[in-house]
């Protein structure tokens, strides 16, 4: 599977690691099941333009400017890979599985991208404007059929995120919807045959994922806001190239708001999982919060209500080191049904957690009994529950 991954411009926020919590239970179902996973999450670390409608300034070089840095690729790289290791911390603090994790960078990755634009201009889906190539929608009959088939899923009146970007208008090009593959900068960028500049936002997904994956695979998820625009030119320049069918499955997770607010700079509500461990909590509360939310409805965070998956966490915690023993016994088999019936339903976590709180209190099964079908739920929720030891270490503090 493929999960689309940060733009390393900044430390993300608890909006961005929902995507890569709904990436790490797809994994954890998998691996449970017996399937092999194969996981690639990319790192985009140039050339994603503040608005996605490719106008406006690229993020990574913002926050170049931002940080008084040289507006430079070397300098571009460097500050990449710092809030990339910043990213991987926090998935491993929220016990996000990264083993075997492929994390390619884009800027490793520019003959490949230049390969499939040349591919893609030799088969007559690109042209050349002014400010770069673009990629010719009309030449794609079936463009947008996802996000068409998904919108219609989406009410009336949903917000701008929920829609996909707003493409700016550029008198130049064919079609409106019509995307950079490739962008002309004589400052900064990379030669290619075309000019010297950058590739298209979208075109490092297509060709990162087909380089590990193949050219056709099964899973490939994202945030809700990449339905409308990223994820339809994906498969646009994909089966375009290759003639084939590109992903087998999409899965989008709806966003996070912030006491009822979009995520934004300017809102000053941007939340790091670093603010939720400043604040006396633990990472895998907010993991916890997460799981009683379908991911497919929006999350209103709050820190009331990440304060009760806290205290929620703790009683877990508690009820693991000092109230159930130490023995392990066997699985209760009608609550093993009964989750995995939850899981099988669309990912009903809200309806697993329940089971977890229902077992937590049943008289009738034995201590033993109930811990070992805790630690059977916990590979999928994923709370870190059968360490013993980091656990009591945990309620010290
Ligand atoms: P970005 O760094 O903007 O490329 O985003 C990384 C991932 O986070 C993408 O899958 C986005 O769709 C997702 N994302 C961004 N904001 C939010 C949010 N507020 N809630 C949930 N997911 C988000
Ligand atoms: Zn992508």
């Amino acid at each position: 599977m493929y999960n689309c991954g940060p733009t390393v411009y900044d430390f993300v926020h608890i909006g961005n690691l929902r995507s890569f919590l709904l990436a790490d239970l797809l994994k954890r179902i998998f691996l449970e099941r017996g399937f092999k996973v194969k996981q690639v999450i990319n790192v985009t670390d140039i050339g994603h333009l503040v608005s996605e409608g490719d106008a406006g300034e690229d993020k990574m070089t913002k926050a170049l400017r931002r940080e008084n840095k040289p507006i430079a690729l070397e300098a571009m790289r460097e500050l990449g890979g710092f809030y990339l290791s910043a990213f991987k911390k926090d998935l491993i603090e929220l016990n996000i599985n990264t083993k075997d994790t492929i994390f390619p960078r884009a800027s490793d990755h520019i003959p490949e991208q230049i390969a499939l634009i040349q591919t893609l201009m030799e088969k007559g889906y690109g042209y050349k404007i002014s400010d770069g190539l673009y990629f010719d929608t009309a030449k794609f009959p079936t463009y947008s059929d996802l996000s068409n088939k998904k919108q219609q899923q989406l009410e009336v009146g949903a917000p701008a995120y929920r829609r996909g970007a707003r493409v700016e208008k550029n008198p130049e090009k064919v079609n409106q919807a019509d995307f950079a593959l490739w962008k002309f900068n004589n400052e900064l960028g990379w030669q290619s045959p075309w000019g010297k500049g950058f590739p298209g936002w979208h075109i490092e997904c297509s060709a990162m994922s087909m380089k590990y994956l193949g050219k056709h695979f099964d899973l490939h998820t994202g945030g809700i806001d990449l339905l409308g625009t990223h994820h339809p030119n994906e498969i646009a320049q994909s089966e375009a190239a290759t003639n084939r069918k590109f992903v087998n499955y999409w899965l989008h997770n709806e966003f996070i708001l912030v006491e009822g607010r979009k995520i934004s700079k300017s809102l000053g509500n941007t939340i790091t999982l670093k603010n939720v461990v400043d604040r006396g909590f633990s990472p895998l509360a907010y993991r916890l919060w997460l799981l009683g939310v379908h991911y497919r409805s929006p999350a209103n965070f709050t820190w009331e209500t990440l304060a009760g998956a806290d205290k929620a966490l703790f009683r877990l915690k508690k009820l693991l080191v000092e109230e159930l023993g130490v023995k392990v016994g066997k699985v209760d088999a009608d609550y093993i049904e009964k989750f995995s019936a939850a899981i099988s339903n669309d990912l009903d976590t809200p309806k697993a957690l329940a089971l977890l709180w229902d077992l937590v209190k049943d008289k009738n099964i034995t201590n033993e009994n109930k811990r070992a079908t805790i630690f059977y739920f916990d590979k999928i929720f994923g709370l870190g529950l059968e360490n013993r030891a980091a656990l009591s270490e945990e309620m010290k503090m």
